[in-house]
């Protein structure tokens, strides 16, 4: 066993860190209130070959793995980022690279793969609908084969960056709900080119990652080409769960990230700021202990999820993935939300102030409860898979 990073690995680190060190807080802070992309930092990172980091060399990616992309996206999120760091990364190269990868036909990655690698194509996924958020299988958007076309009908909901992307992944019924023995059966994952104008992209006024619009989705009679179905047709699940165990692992990159950077700054703060006497508030224990627990809470939960990351590259079984990578996940979204919330009480008043930017991170860190899984969705799943117990969240 061995905990150190490879040369490769530390190369990755360093220039994550001089990237965030270019788009930093203040760079992002405007982009998050403008509502605007950050299109200088993505030709920034496609020019540093983040953008391909998990694809293979004969396609224009850098031919590493997840390990290293999670790796790259907890830096630039430490260095300066926040949620940005991982956030473009996780629409284009998870959603779309790692599926097309792992999953797609020759021709969809010769199609597909060159462009992402380059980040000259923006993709986005497809997948939550108003009644099916946690519960998946629930979904009803259909697909309808009608000789060498799908049709494809339904709607979508939070679906991020489908105002910019040039690809989506759609995840659809070939089989409805209700015609299947079991509730997993039926759905299959299909690569669609936008714009399209049989799919009418709407924003959702949000919270926060204001640098990023997540929309409302309408599909009305979208026609897609045989070869725009990932096979096999029906059993797309097990290869879904190769897209959301990587997403989840990015969450946690994402969430360890933004943790290190508003502990970062909360410590500078703390170790000048003195409100009685000539004791800087850094001193009291009441301050030094939350934070002190949420850094190594971060610490174990990095360790769980690189080791997500490596089984994921490695091939292991989707289940074995997901049990790891939704205990750094349980792990990170206590941690993470305790750092910056302590964080932004360290600030006091000007935790709430735009300009400190805690205010931002804590906007950004309150989303890995939610999404991509919330955090009882992920405790049930450790419940069952790893405990034992009975399933809590869904009829069989
Ligand atoms: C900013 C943002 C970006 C997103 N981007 C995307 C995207 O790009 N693509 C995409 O497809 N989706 C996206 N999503 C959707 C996201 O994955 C879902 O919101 C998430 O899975 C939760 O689903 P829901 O909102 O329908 O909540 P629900 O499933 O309705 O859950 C509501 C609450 O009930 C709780 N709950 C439900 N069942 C149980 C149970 N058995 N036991 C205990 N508690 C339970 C949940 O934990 C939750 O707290 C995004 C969401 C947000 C907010």
């Amino acid at each position: 066993m061995n905990f150190e990073l490879s040369e490769g690995q530390k190369m990755i680190v360093n220039t994550a860190r001089s990237l965030a060190g270019e788009f930093g807080p203040e760079y992002w802070r405007g982009k998050d209130e403008a509502g605007e992309f950050g299109g200088e930092f993505w030709l920034a990172v496609s020019e540093a070959g983040f953008t391909g980091l998990v694809i293979p060399e004969e396609y224009g990616g850098a031919g590493s793995g997840t390990t290293e992309l999670m790796i790259a996206m907890e830096e630039l999120a430490a260095g300066g980022c926040g949620m940005a760091g991982a956030w473009y990364l996780i629409l284009s190269e998870v959603f779309g690279g790692l599926t097309v990868l792992r999953h797609g036909t020759l021709d969809q990655r010769r199609k597909y793969l060159p462009g992402i690698a380059s980040g000259k194509l923006e993709f986005c996924m497809a997948l939550t609908e108003p009644d099916a958020g946690s519960n998946t299988p629930n979904i009803r958007t259909s697909a309808k084969r009608k000789g060498d076309y799908w049709i494809i009908d339904g709607d979508k909901t939070f679906i991020s960056g489908a105002d910019r992307a040039g690809g989506m992944l759609i995840i659809a019924r070939t089989v409805p709900r209700e015609r299947v023995s079991h509730r997993t059966d039926g759905i299959s994952l299909f690569l669609a080119d936008l714009p399209d104008s049989a799919v009418q992209v709407t924003p959702i006024s949000k919270h926060g990652i204001n640098y990023s619009h997540t929309c409302s989705v309408n599909i009305v009679n979208l026609i897609l080409p045989a070869g725009a179905l990932v096979p096999p047709e029906g059993g797309g699940w097990n290869d879904l769960l190769d897209t959301l165990n990587p997403e989840r692992m990015s969450f946690t990159a994402a969430g360890i990230g933004i943790a290190r950077l508003a502990i970062h700054k909360a410590v500078q703060y703390a170790r000048e700021r003195k409100v009685f006497g000539g004791n800087p508030i850094g001193s009291y224990q009441a301050l030094q202990f939350p934070l002190a627990e949420a850094y190594a809470g971060l610490e174990a939960a990095r360790l769980l999820n690189l080791k997500a990351a490596d089984l994921f590259d490695r091939g292991q079984d989707p289940a074995e993935v997901g049990a790891v990578g939704n205990m750094a996940k349980a792990i990170v979204v206590e941690y993470a939300t305790k750092a910056v919330y302590w964080a932004m009480q360290i600030f006091g008043g000007y935790g709430y102030a735009r300009e400190y930017d805690v205010e931002r991170w804590w906007r950004e860190v309150n989303l890995i409860r939610l999404a991509p899984v919330t955090q009882q969705m992920t405790l049930g799943f450790i419940g069952e898979k790893v405990l034992g117990l009975p399933k809590s969240y869904a009829a069989v």
